[in-house]
């Protein structure tokens, strides 16, 4: 396999692993009254963020409510 090869294939695959498109979460959309807009470049990246924001913003502790962290990332959206 030749270098330029590989190096191609490497784009490809990252690429295919990490599309360009911005996530994001609006803390509304969970039905809390709050203006806070999420954005990262993955749903880890916008979880982890939203984990942050509801912890300092609203007191709670997504990282101890499974059931709450799941809800948030069901809400995370590709951003149009
Ligand atoms: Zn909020």
């Amino acid at each position: 396999m030749s270098p330029a090869y590989c190096y191609l294939l490497a784009l490809h695959v990252k690429r295919q692993k990490a599309p360009n498109m911005t996530k994001t979460f609006e803390c509304s959309h969970g039905g809390v009254v709050c203006g806070a807009n999420i954005e990262g470049e993955s749903e880890e990246e916008v979880l982890a963020k939203a984990v942050e924001h509801a912890k300092s913003a609203h007191g709670v502790d997504l990282t101890q409510a499974k059931t709450l962290a799941r809800y948030a990332q069901s809400l995370i959206r590709d951003k149009a």
